[in-house]
């Protein structure tokens, strides 16, 4: 058994329909789903706001590679469109963790390099599994612990959604 934990993302046309279409294509194999979050843009380019979740995941049979080509297949289907990196996108999959995998191949760096000091994987996180922790160099973190760390401003950009049931 493999499980996973998956960070999605969208900021063009339907955002929601985006992030509906990865639990939609993850069937039985998800164990939680967060709310829905709605999260200033990084990296300083003009854009909308983003609608992020974070997807708990199982499947005997996937590795970490496979979360990667699952992931990667269903922001083809979203019509993923990369103009410029930071920029918008239609749906972004990123794999936060699988197990505990590490590796640092640059097409599939595990734990995800950048997870532990954004809020909109954090927060979500939290949600659907409140004790977990995050390696982050060569110590495991608490993720409620790095959340905790980040700038008031950082936690204050990512705020939950009205539809955030974790039934969207
Ligand atoms: P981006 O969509 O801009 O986050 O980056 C996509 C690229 O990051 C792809 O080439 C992936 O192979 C690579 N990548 C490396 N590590 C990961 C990861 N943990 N999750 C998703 N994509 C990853």
């Amino acid at each position: 058994m493999t499980r996973a934990v998956l960070s999605i993302g969208s900021n063009i046309g339907d955002s929601l329909s985006h992030l509906r279409s990865v639990t939609t294509a993850l069937g039985d194999r998800v164990v939680a789903s967060s709310p829905v979050y709605r999260s200033a843009p990084w990296g300083g380019v003009e854009q909308q706001d983003f609608l992020n979740a974070v997807v708990l995941a199982e499947d005997d049979a996937f590795d970490a590679w496979d979360w990667l080509r699952f992931g990667q297949r269903l922001e083809e289907a979203a019509d993923r469109v990369r103009v410029q990196r930071w920029g918008p996108r239609s749906l972004d999959v990123d794999v936060v963790v699988c197990e505990n995998v590490i590796s640092d191949d640059p097409r599939l760096t595990l734990p995800h390099p950048r997870a532990h000091e954004r809020a909109f994987v954090l927060l979500p996180w939290l949600d659907v599994e409140p004790d977990a922790t995050l390696r982050v160099g060569d110590v495991d973190v608490p993720v409620a612990e790095l959340l905790e760390n980040l700038s008031a401003e950082e936690r204050a950009g990512v705020v939950k959604q009205g539809v955030g049931d974790g039934s969207w």
